[in-house]
């Protein structure tokens, strides 16, 4: 990007200097950083790569309100949410930035934004790269980080009769977003607690990496849990059942919805960055030692019969659509 690309009088290379090759977490095994044509980077012995890199896009996976600061935070934290699901410790980014009119202000926020989360992970930037576009800002991050040999978790591993769990609470994210854009209304405490947890979801690497001989499989909910939990089934050619009653819904949502629809957007809605895993019964005993109690909730179990059901209080089954959140966007106006 040259000065002419943009009206900020940074050039590519001032820009990256100021905003991008300082400041951020150093580490041992980064032999080359920033500022030659690639990286040098050494993986520990006995230490499987796991790679993984997600796009944002402006007006399409953040609001174009959004502030550059949780920007900043959001992009590494949906990667580190796939690492935290391979059950993979991260250690280093790169970061390619596509920015219709970068200002001082917004470079500054979203530089704060990511160094936040990457001081709190120890994760080094190694490099990126920075072009102009012509409307909306994109941002790729790409994550980097190890498993010991062989000890990722898949999506494939779930066997018939281990039991569904998920960590923290769901359907949070999805009132975020909801009371964004106004489809609901909010005390002004519950509005910053569902806004927080769309805009600065704490992905749950040490809970990822704590499951590593313990769950069969692992993902993160980041489209819904029907929708997430459906590729573990669909991986291992399995189904689910999962207890309506059972699934972890915070206060706010309890206290702001109707039951049912608290359940359709635990459900279905996404941005929950929580990690959703099976662990077979013989290993269930495990948990206790390995994660808080409070931080996960069993909510079904893997069985044989494909696709996803749901069971009421009541005893009834249905089998529910990912229009559940749909639906919910223009039923609550
Ligand atoms: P090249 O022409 O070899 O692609 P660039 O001029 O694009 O190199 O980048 C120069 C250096 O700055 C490289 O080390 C690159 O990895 C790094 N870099 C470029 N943009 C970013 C960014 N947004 N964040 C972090 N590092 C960046
Ligand atoms: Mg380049």
């Amino acid at each position: 990007m040259s000065s002419k690309d943009n009206t900020m009088s940074l050039g590519e290379f001032d820009l990256i200097h100021q905003y991008f090759s300082q400041g951020f977490p150093n580490r041992p095994d980064v032999k080359l950083g920033i500022g030659d044509d690639g990286a040098v980077c050494q993986i520990p012995s006995g230490m499987q790569l796991v790679v993984s890199v997600d796009t944002l896009v402006e007006g399409k996976h953040f609001p174009v309100n959004t502030s550059a600061q949780n920007i900043g935070y959001k992009s590494l934290a949906v990667n580190l949410s796939d690492m935290a699901a391979m059950g993979a410790v991260p250690s280093w980014m790169t970061l390619a930035l596509s920015l219709p009119n970068p200002t001082h202000a917004w470079l500054t926020d979203f530089r704060q934004g990511l160094l936040e989360l990457a001081e709190d992970m120890q994760v080094s930037l190694i490099g990126g790269d920075t072009t102009a576009s012509e409307k909306y800002i994109t941002i790729t991050l790409q994550i980097m980080g190890f498993v010991p040999l062989n000890s990722a978790i898949q999506r494939k591993g779930a066997m018939i009769g281990d039991k569904i769990y998920v960590t923290g609470t769901l359907g949070d994210a999805g009132l975020g977003l909801a009371s964004l854009q106004n489809w609901v209304e909010l005390a002004p405490s519950a509005k910053k607690f569902v806004e927080k947890r769309l805009n600065r979801p704490i992905p749950r690497v040490k809970e990822g990496q704590a499951l590593r001989n313990v769950a069969t499989s692992m993902i993160d909910i980041s489209d819904g849990l029907l929708s997430d939990l459906s590729h573990i089934t669909e991986a291992n050619a399995l189904g689910a059942t999962l207890h309506l009653s059972q699934l972890p819904l915070s206060n706010v949502l309890q206290e702001n919805l109707p039951r049912e629809t608290a359940w359709n957007l635990a459900l279905s809605a996404g941005d929950d960055y929580e990690l959703c895993f099976t662990i077979p019964p013989s290993k269930e005993s495990l948990l206790i030692n390995l994660l808080p109690p409070q931080s996960y909730t069993v909510i079904g179990t893997i069985e044989a019969s494909q696709g996803i059901r749901c069971l009421y209080p009541n005893g009834k089954l249905s089998t529910p659509t990912r229009r559940g959140y749909e639906h919910f966007k223009y039923s609550v106006k």
